[in-house]
C-alpha cells in the first residue's frame, strides 16, 4: 500500500523533474547558440569582415573660380590651407550632406549659403580682408601669427555658413536669430573637434573687434541688421570659450570691468552647457 501510495505519488514528479531538465538543456543551448553567432537570418556585413575600414567619402565639393592677377595670392593661399581637409573631414561625419555641398570661392558676393544651389560663397577679396585687417591693426607681429589669424577665422566662417546650410538641410527649428545659431554652430564644432579649436575661436573672435575698431558710430542699419553687433559677436565666442574651460581662461574677460567680468565668469559655463547640449543634439556622432 505504502509502496504503491509511493508509487503513484512519485510517478508524476519524476516526469516533472526530466521534463524540467529537457527544458533546461533545450533552453541553455539555445543561449549558447545565440552567444556564439552573429548576424543569424541577416545579411548585415561585420566591419572588419575583411579586415577592410570602409572610409566615408567627404561630403562638401570645393570650386575655385579664375582669380585676378590682385587675388592669385590668396586663392592659393586656401587651396594650400588645411582648413580644407578640416572640412572635409567634418563633412564624413558630424555634417554629412546628401547631396554634397558646394564650397565655392572666388564668388563676387559673401560670405554666404545660397539654398537655391546648395552651395556656399567665399570672395577672394573677403579673406584678402580678413589678412589686411589682423596686418593693419598690429594684433600680431609676425608673419605667419597673420595668416594663422587668417586661416583661423576662414575656418570659423566657413563653418558658420555650413551652419546656414545645415539648419536649412535638416529642417532645424530656428528659435531666435539664425546668425548667433551658426555662430555658435561654428564655434560649437570648433571647441568639440578640432585640435587648438579654442584658440581659432578666439581669432576668429578676434577679427569682430578689429572690425568693431573701424566702426565710429552705430546707425539704424546696426540695429535692425539680422546679425548681431560686431562687440557682440565677439563677446560671444569668448563666452562659450570661457565655458568650455574655465579653468583655463581665467584672464580671457580682463578688457571688461570688475561686475561686468565676474557676471561672465557666472553666467558663460551655464550657457555654454546649454548651447554645447543643443547643437551636439542635432549634429551626428
Ligand atoms: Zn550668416
Amino acid at each position: 500500500m505504502y509502496s504503491s501510495l509511493l508509487t503513484t505519488k512519485y510517478k508524476p514528479q519524476l516526469g516533472i523533474y526530466i521534463l524540467v531538465l529537457m527544458i533546461s538543456f533545450l533552453f541553455y543551448s539555445t543561449i549558447s547558440q545565440a552567444g556564439t553567432t552573429k548576424n543569424i537570418g541577416t545579411n548585415l556585413p561585420i566591419d572588419d569582415q575583411y579586415g577592410l575600414v570602409l572610409e566615408p567619402t567627404p561630403t562638401v565639393n570645393f570650386r575655385f573660380l579664375p582669380s585676378n592677377t590682385a587675388m592669385r595670392q590668396t586663392e592659393q593661399f586656401i587651396e594650400q590651407s588645411p582648413v580644407l581637409e578640416t572640412i572635409k573631414q567634418l563633412s564624413q561625419k558630424r555634417f554629412v550632406f546628401s547631396p554634397a555641398l558646394n564650397i565655392v570661392f572666388g564668388s563676387d558676393d559673401g560670405p554666404l549659403f545660397d539654398p537655391i544651389t546648395n552651395s556656399i560663397h567665399i570672395p577672394y577679396q573677403f579673406v584678402n580682408e580678413s589678412r589686411q585687417l589682423f596686418k593693419n591693426k598690429g594684433l600680431f607681429k609676425t608673419q605667419r601669427e597673420v595668416n594663422q589669424a587668417t586661416e583661423d577665422s576662414l575656418l570659423h566662417t566657413l563653418l558658420h555658413e555650413i551652419g546656414h546650410a545645415y539648419i536649412a538641410d535638416r529642417a532645424i527649428p530656428i528659435l531666435g536669430k539664425e546668425e548667433d545659431s551658426v555662430d555658435n554652430f561654428a564655434t560649437i564644432l570648433l571647441l568639440n573637434d578640432i585640435p587648438r579649436g579654442d584658440d581659432i575661436a578666439i581669432n576668429s573672435a578676434d577679427l569682430f573687434a578689429l572690425e568693431d575698431l573701424d566702426t565710429d558710430s552705430f546707425d539704424d542699419a546696426d540695429f535692425v541688421s539680422e546679425h548681431s553687433l560686431d562687440l557682440q559677436r565677439y563677446y560671444n565666442i569668448l563666452c562659450l570659450v570661457y565655458g568650455s574651460n574655465p579653468n583655463r581662461y581665467q584672464r580671457i574677460f580682463d578688457e571688461l570691468s570688475a561686475s561686468e567680468r565676474k557676471q561672465q565668469k557666472l553666467r558663460c559655463p551655464e550657457y555654454f552647457a546649454v548651447i554645447n547640449q543643443g547643437w551636439l543634439h542635432y549634429l551626428a556622432e
